[in-house]
Protein backbone atom coordinates (compact mmCIF):
# COMPACT_ATOMS: atom_id res chain seq x y z
CA UNK A 1 0.00 0.00 0.00
CA UNK A 2 1.67 3.46 -0.53
CA UNK A 3 2.15 6.44 1.40
CA UNK A 4 -1.27 8.20 0.59
CA UNK A 5 -3.16 4.88 0.33
CA UNK A 6 -2.31 4.16 3.98
CA UNK A 7 -2.99 7.49 5.34
CA UNK A 8 -6.30 8.15 3.32
CA UNK A 9 -7.69 4.66 4.43
CA UNK A 10 -7.92 6.46 7.93
CA UNK A 11 -9.84 8.87 6.77
CA UNK A 12 -13.76 7.69 6.74
CA UNK A 13 -15.37 9.84 3.87
CA UNK A 14 -12.51 9.03 1.57
CA UNK A 15 -12.77 5.12 2.37
CA UNK A 16 -16.87 5.40 1.59
CA UNK A 17 -16.39 7.57 -1.65
CA UNK A 18 -13.35 5.53 -3.64
CA UNK A 19 -13.77 7.22 -6.64
CA UNK A 20 -13.78 10.94 -4.98
CA UNK A 21 -10.98 13.21 -6.38
CA UNK A 22 -10.79 15.50 -3.34
CA UNK A 23 -8.82 18.75 -4.28
CA UNK A 24 -10.63 21.60 -1.18
CA UNK A 25 -8.55 20.64 1.49
CA UNK A 26 -7.89 24.58 1.88
CA UNK A 27 -11.49 25.02 2.74
CA UNK A 28 -12.13 22.24 4.87
CA UNK A 29 -9.82 18.93 4.94
CA UNK A 30 -11.14 15.60 5.52
CA UNK A 31 -11.77 14.31 9.14
CA UNK A 32 -9.59 12.07 9.96
CA UNK A 33 -10.74 8.85 12.12
CA UNK A 34 -8.85 9.34 15.58
CA UNK A 35 -11.56 12.82 15.33
CA UNK A 36 -14.62 11.62 14.68
CA UNK A 37 -13.87 8.14 17.27
CA UNK A 38 -12.31 11.11 19.81
CA UNK A 39 -15.73 13.08 19.39
CA UNK A 40 -18.24 10.08 19.25
CA UNK A 41 -16.57 8.49 22.70
CA UNK A 42 -16.35 12.05 23.94
CA UNK A 43 -20.41 12.51 23.44
CA UNK A 44 -20.99 8.94 24.52
CA UNK A 45 -18.87 8.59 27.13
CA UNK A 46 -18.13 11.97 29.00
CA UNK A 47 -20.61 14.60 28.02
CA UNK A 48 -21.35 17.07 30.29
CA UNK A 49 -20.80 21.02 30.52
CA UNK A 50 -17.01 22.15 31.59
CA UNK A 51 -15.50 24.21 34.23
CA UNK A 52 -18.96 24.15 35.82
CA UNK A 53 -20.09 20.70 37.68
CA UNK A 54 -18.39 19.07 40.56
CA UNK A 55 -20.15 15.31 39.37
CA UNK A 56 -17.74 12.49 37.99
CA UNK A 57 -19.10 13.24 34.66
CA UNK A 58 -18.16 16.87 34.85
CA UNK A 59 -15.10 16.18 35.59
CA UNK A 60 -14.44 13.50 32.74
CA UNK A 61 -15.84 16.52 30.53
CA UNK A 62 -13.26 18.95 32.41
CA UNK A 63 -10.43 16.81 31.98
CA UNK A 64 -11.22 16.06 28.34
CA UNK A 65 -11.68 19.72 27.24
CA UNK A 66 -8.42 20.12 29.23
CA UNK A 67 -6.20 17.43 27.73
CA UNK A 68 -7.23 19.03 24.56
CA UNK A 69 -5.82 21.80 25.61
CA UNK A 70 -2.76 20.30 26.50
CA UNK A 71 -2.17 19.13 22.88
CA UNK A 72 -3.33 22.35 21.44
CA UNK A 73 -0.20 23.85 23.22
CA UNK A 74 2.39 20.95 22.25
CA UNK A 75 1.39 21.19 18.71
CA UNK A 76 2.10 24.96 18.78
CA UNK A 77 5.20 24.53 21.42
CA UNK A 78 3.46 27.09 24.00
CA UNK A 79 2.03 26.82 27.22
CA UNK A 80 -1.84 25.92 27.74
CA UNK A 81 -2.81 28.55 29.34
CA UNK A 82 -2.25 30.84 26.66
CA UNK A 83 -4.35 28.12 24.48
CA UNK A 84 -7.69 30.29 24.03
CA UNK A 85 -10.49 27.77 22.31
CA UNK A 86 -12.50 29.64 19.64
CA UNK A 87 -15.19 29.07 16.92
CA UNK A 88 -12.35 28.75 14.42
CA UNK A 89 -9.74 31.30 13.02
CA UNK A 90 -12.52 34.12 12.14
CA UNK A 91 -13.79 34.04 15.67
CA UNK A 92 -9.60 34.22 16.78
CA UNK A 93 -8.93 36.97 14.48
CA UNK A 94 -12.05 39.02 15.17
CA UNK A 95 -10.95 38.27 19.42
CA UNK A 96 -8.07 39.71 19.02
CA UNK A 97 -9.51 42.98 17.05
CA UNK A 98 -11.58 43.32 20.04
CA UNK A 99 -9.61 42.22 22.62
CA UNK A 100 -5.61 43.89 21.43
CA UNK A 101 -7.37 46.09 19.45
CA UNK A 102 -9.01 47.90 22.10
CA UNK A 103 -6.07 48.91 23.72
CA UNK A 104 -5.15 50.79 20.32
CA UNK A 105 -5.67 54.53 19.73
CA UNK A 106 -6.61 56.57 17.29
CA UNK A 107 -3.63 57.01 15.23
CA UNK A 108 -1.62 53.80 15.97
CA UNK A 109 -1.50 51.35 12.78
CA UNK A 110 -2.51 48.04 12.44
CA UNK A 111 -0.35 46.51 9.34
CA UNK A 112 -1.98 43.52 7.22
CA UNK A 113 -1.33 42.36 3.87
CA UNK A 114 -2.82 42.55 0.37
CA UNK A 115 -3.02 38.73 0.22
CA UNK A 116 -5.38 37.99 3.29
CA UNK A 117 -8.52 35.80 3.59
CA UNK A 118 -11.36 38.28 4.35
CA UNK A 119 -11.17 36.85 8.11
CA UNK A 120 -7.82 38.59 8.78
CA UNK A 121 -9.14 41.90 6.72
CA UNK A 122 -12.66 42.62 7.54
CA UNK A 123 -12.03 42.93 11.64
CA UNK A 124 -9.44 45.54 11.19
CA UNK A 125 -11.23 47.60 8.62
CA UNK A 126 -14.12 47.11 11.21
CA UNK A 127 -11.61 48.40 14.31
CA UNK A 128 -10.74 51.08 11.63
CA UNK A 129 -13.86 52.28 11.47
CA UNK A 130 -14.30 52.11 15.47
CA UNK A 131 -11.61 52.78 16.92
CA UNK A 132 -9.90 55.88 13.81
CA UNK A 133 -6.53 53.26 13.81
CA UNK A 134 -4.69 53.14 10.62
CA UNK A 135 -5.02 50.58 8.62
CA UNK A 136 -1.63 49.78 6.27
CA UNK A 137 -1.14 46.67 3.22
CA UNK A 138 1.82 45.30 2.58
CA UNK A 139 1.42 44.88 -1.32
CA UNK A 140 1.85 41.79 -3.43
CA UNK A 141 4.50 41.19 -6.37
CA UNK A 142 2.61 39.76 -9.44
CA UNK A 143 3.24 36.20 -8.28
CA UNK A 144 1.33 37.09 -5.41
CA UNK A 145 4.21 36.46 -2.70
CA UNK A 146 4.64 39.38 -0.37
CA UNK A 147 7.07 42.75 -1.07
CA UNK A 148 9.07 42.37 1.10
CA UNK A 149 10.94 45.80 -0.04
CA UNK A 150 7.72 47.31 1.26
CA UNK A 151 8.48 46.48 4.41
CA UNK A 152 10.21 49.27 5.97
CA UNK A 153 7.89 51.64 4.11
CA UNK A 154 4.90 50.41 5.87
CA UNK A 155 5.56 49.06 8.96
CA UNK A 156 6.50 52.07 10.23
CA UNK A 157 6.94 53.46 14.13
CA UNK A 158 3.36 53.81 14.43
CA UNK A 159 2.63 50.64 14.23
CA UNK A 160 1.44 48.31 17.09
CA UNK A 161 0.62 45.23 15.45
CA UNK A 162 1.13 43.25 12.03
CA UNK A 163 -0.94 40.70 11.19
CA UNK A 164 -0.91 38.52 8.32
CA UNK A 165 -1.20 35.33 6.57
CA UNK A 166 1.54 32.20 7.37
CA UNK A 167 0.38 31.20 4.07
CA UNK A 168 -1.84 31.92 1.37
CA UNK A 169 -5.36 29.97 0.54
CA UNK A 170 -5.08 31.36 -2.92
CA UNK A 171 -1.50 30.70 -4.32
CA UNK A 172 -0.05 28.62 -1.61
CA UNK A 173 2.81 31.70 -1.21
CA UNK A 174 4.10 30.86 2.12
CA UNK A 175 4.90 34.10 3.61
CA UNK A 176 8.58 34.66 5.21
CA UNK A 177 7.69 35.37 8.21
CA UNK A 178 11.51 36.16 9.72
CA UNK A 179 11.52 38.94 7.51
CA UNK A 180 7.98 39.99 9.08
CA UNK A 181 8.68 39.85 12.54
CA UNK A 182 12.76 41.47 12.18
CA UNK A 183 10.12 44.49 10.59
CA UNK A 184 8.12 44.29 13.23
CA UNK A 185 10.17 43.96 15.90
CA UNK A 186 12.57 47.56 14.89
CA UNK A 187 9.52 49.41 15.94
CA UNK A 188 8.23 47.51 18.72
CA UNK A 189 5.06 46.12 17.05
CA UNK A 190 3.72 42.88 17.92
CA UNK A 191 3.21 39.99 15.32
CA UNK A 192 -0.07 37.78 14.41
CA UNK A 193 -0.22 35.20 12.17
CA UNK A 194 -3.36 33.80 10.36
CA UNK A 195 -2.25 29.96 10.62
CA UNK A 196 -5.59 28.84 8.89
CA UNK A 197 -3.33 27.42 5.88
CA UNK A 198 -0.20 26.18 7.57
CA UNK A 199 -1.34 23.61 10.07
CA UNK A 200 -2.60 20.95 8.00
CA UNK A 201 0.78 20.65 6.86
CA UNK A 202 2.58 20.03 10.34
CA UNK A 203 2.61 20.94 13.75
CA UNK A 204 3.90 24.68 14.55
CA UNK A 205 6.27 26.03 17.11
CA UNK A 206 5.05 30.10 17.47
CA UNK A 207 8.47 29.98 19.82
CA UNK A 208 10.72 29.69 16.70
CA UNK A 209 8.68 31.72 14.73
CA UNK A 210 9.29 34.53 17.11
CA UNK A 211 5.24 36.44 16.94
CA UNK A 212 3.04 36.80 19.60
CA UNK A 213 -0.51 35.41 18.53
CA UNK A 214 -1.39 32.39 16.30
CA UNK A 215 -4.80 31.45 15.12
CA UNK A 216 -6.00 28.50 13.30
CA UNK A 217 -9.01 26.09 12.79
CA UNK A 218 -9.47 22.32 13.58
CA UNK A 219 -11.83 21.89 10.24
CA UNK A 220 -8.41 22.79 8.34
CA UNK A 221 -6.55 20.18 10.13
CA UNK A 222 -8.25 16.95 10.31
CA UNK A 223 -10.32 18.01 13.16
CA UNK A 224 -14.28 18.74 13.34
CA UNK A 225 -15.43 22.04 12.20
CA UNK A 226 -16.79 24.94 14.93
CA UNK A 227 -13.16 24.85 17.04
CA UNK A 228 -10.32 26.71 16.49
CA UNK A 229 -7.09 28.25 18.81
CA UNK A 230 -6.24 31.84 19.32
CA UNK A 231 -2.53 31.31 21.18
CA UNK A 232 -1.53 34.33 22.33
CA UNK A 233 1.52 35.46 24.67
CA UNK A 234 0.73 35.27 28.34
CA UNK A 235 1.25 38.72 29.01
CA UNK A 236 -0.57 40.04 26.37
CA UNK A 237 -3.82 37.91 27.46
CA UNK A 238 -3.72 39.30 30.71
CA UNK A 239 -3.60 42.84 29.40
CA UNK A 240 -6.19 42.40 27.04
CA UNK A 241 -9.89 42.72 27.97
CA UNK A 242 -12.69 40.13 27.24
CA UNK A 243 -14.65 40.40 24.00
CA UNK A 244 -17.80 38.39 24.69
CA UNK A 245 -19.35 38.60 27.97
CA UNK A 246 -21.15 35.78 29.91
CA UNK A 247 -20.37 32.40 32.03
CA UNK A 248 -17.47 31.19 32.46
CA UNK A 249 -15.16 34.42 32.04
CA UNK A 250 -16.39 36.09 34.90
CA UNK A 251 -14.06 36.49 38.30
CA UNK A 252 -17.64 37.09 40.42
CA UNK A 253 -20.80 39.29 39.28
CA UNK A 254 -22.82 42.12 41.37
CA UNK A 255 -25.79 43.97 40.42
CA UNK A 256 -22.96 46.72 40.03
CA UNK A 257 -20.60 44.95 37.91
CA UNK A 258 -18.62 42.56 36.71
CA UNK A 259 -14.47 41.04 37.24
CA UNK A 260 -12.74 39.00 34.92
CA UNK A 261 -11.37 35.62 35.19
CA UNK A 262 -7.67 35.01 34.21
CA UNK A 263 -6.88 33.67 30.87
CA UNK A 264 -7.63 31.73 29.19
CA UNK A 265 -11.14 31.26 30.67
CA UNK A 266 -11.65 35.29 30.19
CA UNK A 267 -11.98 34.53 26.52
CA UNK A 268 -14.61 31.60 26.05
CA UNK A 269 -17.42 33.02 27.37
CA UNK A 270 -20.45 30.69 27.28
CA UNK A 271 -20.73 26.93 26.85
CA UNK A 272 -17.45 26.41 24.61
CA UNK A 273 -17.28 23.60 21.52
CA UNK A 274 -15.94 20.69 23.99
CA UNK A 275 -16.52 17.68 22.07
CA UNK A 276 -15.03 19.68 18.90
CA UNK A 277 -11.73 20.94 21.21
CA UNK A 278 -11.55 16.85 22.21
CA UNK A 279 -11.90 16.23 18.64
CA UNK A 280 -9.38 18.78 18.00
CA UNK A 281 -7.13 17.24 20.49
CA UNK A 282 -6.96 13.98 18.64
CA UNK A 283 -6.45 14.92 15.35
CA UNK A 284 -3.45 16.92 16.56
CA UNK A 285 -1.69 14.55 18.49
CA UNK A 286 -1.75 12.53 15.65
CA UNK A 287 -0.38 14.83 13.37
CA UNK A 288 1.89 15.25 16.22
CA UNK A 289 2.63 11.69 15.48
CA UNK A 290 3.54 11.84 11.68
CA UNK A 291 6.70 12.02 10.33
CA UNK A 292 6.45 14.99 8.12
CA UNK A 293 9.22 15.26 5.88
CA UNK A 294 8.43 12.35 3.57
CA UNK A 295 4.78 13.73 3.63
CA UNK A 296 5.85 17.45 2.66
CA UNK A 297 8.29 15.94 -0.20
CA UNK A 298 5.68 14.08 -1.64
CA UNK A 299 3.07 17.04 -1.39
CA UNK A 300 5.85 18.99 -3.08
CA UNK A 301 6.35 16.98 -5.67
CA UNK A 302 2.57 16.39 -6.50
CA UNK A 303 2.12 20.17 -6.47
CA UNK A 304 4.88 20.51 -9.14
CA UNK A 305 3.58 17.87 -10.89
CA UNK A 306 -0.22 19.68 -11.04
CA UNK A 307 1.54 22.58 -12.27
CA UNK A 308 3.10 20.88 -14.50
CA UNK A 309 0.02 19.22 -16.16
CA UNK A 310 -1.81 22.53 -15.98
CA UNK A 311 0.89 24.54 -17.72
CA UNK A 312 0.54 21.88 -21.01
CA UNK A 313 -3.62 23.42 -20.76
CA UNK A 314 -3.86 26.19 -23.54
CA UNK A 315 -6.01 29.20 -21.80
CA UNK A 316 -5.03 28.29 -18.55
CA UNK A 317 -3.26 31.21 -16.26
CA UNK A 318 -1.84 29.89 -13.40
CA UNK A 319 -1.56 32.27 -9.87
CA UNK A 320 1.18 32.40 -7.78
CA UNK A 321 4.73 31.85 -7.51
CA UNK A 322 6.94 28.78 -8.70
CA UNK A 323 6.75 25.49 -7.08
CA UNK A 324 9.23 25.50 -4.13
CA UNK A 325 9.03 24.38 -0.50
CA UNK A 326 7.93 28.45 -0.07
CA UNK A 327 4.60 27.35 -1.58
CA UNK A 328 2.06 25.34 -0.06
CA UNK A 329 -0.03 22.41 -2.26
CA UNK A 330 -2.40 25.15 -3.12
CA UNK A 331 -2.57 25.80 -6.92
CA UNK A 332 -5.46 28.45 -8.63
CA UNK A 333 -5.66 29.18 -12.17
CA UNK A 334 -8.12 30.73 -14.01
CA UNK A 335 -9.34 29.58 -17.96
CA UNK A 336 -9.96 32.30 -20.27
CA UNK A 337 -13.70 32.85 -20.49
CA UNK A 338 -14.94 30.31 -18.76
CA UNK A 339 -16.12 31.55 -14.99
CA UNK A 340 -14.68 28.93 -12.71
CA UNK A 341 -18.00 27.98 -11.10
CA UNK A 342 -18.73 26.09 -14.33
CA UNK A 343 -15.57 24.87 -14.39
CA UNK A 344 -16.07 23.50 -11.23
CA UNK A 345 -19.88 21.89 -11.59
CA UNK A 346 -18.33 20.00 -15.03
CA UNK A 347 -15.56 18.70 -12.73
CA UNK A 348 -17.48 17.53 -10.02
CA UNK A 349 -19.70 15.70 -12.45
CA UNK A 350 -16.13 13.93 -13.33
CA UNK A 351 -15.16 13.43 -9.31
CA UNK A 352 -13.28 16.17 -8.74
CA UNK A 353 -14.00 18.33 -5.85
CA UNK A 354 -12.39 21.63 -6.70
CA UNK A 355 -13.82 25.15 -5.10
CA UNK A 356 -14.18 28.42 -7.79
CA UNK A 357 -14.37 31.75 -6.86
CA UNK A 358 -13.03 34.51 -4.69
CA UNK A 359 -12.13 32.55 -1.93
CA UNK A 360 -12.79 35.20 0.22
CA UNK A 361 -9.88 37.16 -0.72
CA UNK A 362 -11.24 39.84 -3.07
CA UNK A 363 -8.37 42.31 -2.65
CA UNK A 364 -5.73 39.81 -3.54
CA UNK A 365 -7.72 38.67 -6.36
CA UNK A 366 -7.98 42.47 -7.97
CA UNK A 367 -4.33 42.71 -7.19
CA UNK A 368 -3.72 39.45 -9.57
CA UNK A 369 -5.78 41.03 -12.07
CA UNK A 370 -8.68 37.98 -12.11
CA UNK A 371 -12.49 38.18 -10.29
CA UNK A 372 -12.50 34.55 -9.77
CA UNK A 373 -9.86 32.16 -10.04
CA UNK A 374 -10.63 27.87 -10.29
CA UNK A 375 -8.23 26.66 -7.27
CA UNK A 376 -7.38 23.09 -6.50
CA UNK A 377 -5.50 22.11 -2.78
CA UNK A 378 -3.62 19.14 -2.15
CA UNK A 379 -3.42 17.35 1.35
CA UNK A 380 -1.42 14.60 2.58
CA UNK A 381 -4.22 11.72 1.41
CA UNK A 382 -3.77 13.09 -2.36
CA UNK A 383 -1.78 10.98 -4.63
CA UNK A 384 -0.92 10.57 -7.90
CA UNK A 385 -4.03 9.75 -9.62
CA UNK A 386 -5.57 12.69 -8.50
CA UNK A 387 -3.17 14.85 -9.77
CA UNK A 388 -3.41 12.54 -13.05
CA UNK A 389 -7.19 12.95 -13.26
CA UNK A 390 -6.90 16.71 -12.97
CA UNK A 391 -5.43 17.95 -16.00
CA UNK A 392 -7.65 15.36 -18.19
CA UNK A 393 -10.75 16.62 -16.61
CA UNK A 394 -10.06 20.44 -17.26
CA UNK A 395 -9.37 19.74 -21.28
CA UNK A 396 -12.86 18.09 -20.91
CA UNK A 397 -14.31 20.99 -19.34
CA UNK A 398 -12.83 23.14 -21.63
CA UNK A 399 -14.58 20.69 -24.26
CA UNK A 400 -17.51 20.81 -22.67
CA UNK A 401 -17.68 24.63 -21.78
CA UNK A 402 -15.83 26.68 -25.12
N1 LIG B 1 -7.52 32.57 7.06
C1 LIG B 1 -7.21 31.84 5.99
C2 LIG B 1 -5.87 32.01 5.34
C3 LIG B 1 -8.12 30.92 5.48
O1 LIG B 1 -7.81 30.19 4.40
C4 LIG B 1 -9.38 30.78 6.11
C5 LIG B 1 -10.39 29.86 5.56
O2 LIG B 1 -10.33 29.45 4.44
C6 LIG B 1 -9.65 31.56 7.24
C7 LIG B 1 -8.70 32.43 7.68
C8 LIG B 1 -10.95 31.45 7.95
O3 LIG B 1 -11.09 30.21 8.57
P1 LIG B 1 -12.47 29.79 9.24
O4 LIG B 1 -13.52 29.94 8.16
O5 LIG B 1 -12.26 28.38 9.63
O6 LIG B 1 -12.70 30.70 10.38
Amino acid sequence: MSAAAALRAKFPLLVANPGLHYFDSAATAQMHRSALDAVVAHETGARANVLRGSYRLAEAADRAYEAARQSAARFLNAAADEIVFTGGTTAALNLVAQSFGCLLEPGDRVVISQAEHHSNFVPWQMLRERRGVELALIPVLPDGTLDLASLARVIDDRTRLVAVTQCSNVTGARTDVAAIVAAARRVGARVLLDGAQAVQHGPQDVQALDVDFYAFSGHKCFGPGGVGVLWGRAELLAAMPPFLGGGGMIGAVTEEGYTWAEPPRRFEAGTPPIAQAVGLGAALDWMMGLDWAPIHARESALCAALIDGLRRIPHVRLLGPEPSSARAPIVSFDIAGLHPHDICQVLDAQGLALRGGHHCAQPLLAALGVEACTRASLALYNDEADVAALPAGIVRAIGVLK
